[in-house]
């Protein structure tokens, strides 16, 4: 039987192994569909930093709606998987659950289908700023998979970036509110209007 290090070491250099797979699925899918909006709509300097900006933005507000609506509905697949995280943050399998995705492939699927509306857009407006978008939401989602790695299971952050990394561990001490984790904007913005109430969803079962 393995002791609680052992398991604790295994499933952290599984965990690496997920994010790093993550990582190159991000990059790669943040490449190809740049490459595509170039391809197809062109470029200039002042389209790509309002696209860089713009993906910033979406990216920040993608996070906090998936998080809060998907996430936390209470019911579902993804709440279900979600929970798992939040309820074996303390066991020695904790590192196998902290990754966004635990298939390469999902990370492909989500930045696919979030280029979908970027590019109808870009289609109706014949805007030129996918390209921006694309590798804003890419490296948008590296960084939120890095600093979430590091705020739950310890690593380097800039001073910077701690109170966010605070901001993330409170999300997870009251189980509710605060659903930003890299930079709480939207938290910001939507907490006047979007109040959070304690949410009385079920546990999921930790695969232990
Ligand atoms: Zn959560
Ligand atoms: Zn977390």
């Amino acid at each position: 039987m393995p002791s609680d290090d052992e398991i604790r070491a295994e499933t952290r250099r599984l965990g690496r192994t997920i994010k790093r797979n993550n990582l190159i699925a991000a990059s790669a899918s943040g490449v190809a569909l740049s490459f595509l909006s170039l391809l197809f709509f062109g470029y200039s300097l002042k389209s790509i930093i309002i696209g860089l900006a713009a993906g910033f933005v979406y990216a920040n507000g993608f996070e906090y709606v998936l998080h809060r609506f998907l996430l936390h509905a209470g019911h579902g697949f993804f709440c279900e998987q979600h929970m798992v995280h939040h309820t074996t943050l303390q066991s020695p399998e904790a590192a196998r659950y902290v990754n966004f995705s635990r298939n390469p492939w999902g990370v492909v699927a989500l930045l696919c289908a979030n280029a979908i509306p970027v590019l109808f857009l870009q289609w109706i407006f014949h805007g030129a700023w996918g390209a921006g978008v694309f590798v804003s939401f890419a490296l948008y989602y590296m960084a939120f998979e890095e600093i979430h790695w590091r705020t739950h299971l310890g690593g380097w952050l800039p001073r910077w970036l701690r109170p966010a990394a605070r901001h993330h561990l409170l999300h997870h001490a009251h189980d509710t509110g605060r659903f930003n984790v890299f930079l709480p904007l939207f938290d910001w913005l939507l907490q006047p209007a979007l109040p959070t109430a304690p949410l009385h969803h079920k546990k999921g079962n930790p695969r232990l």
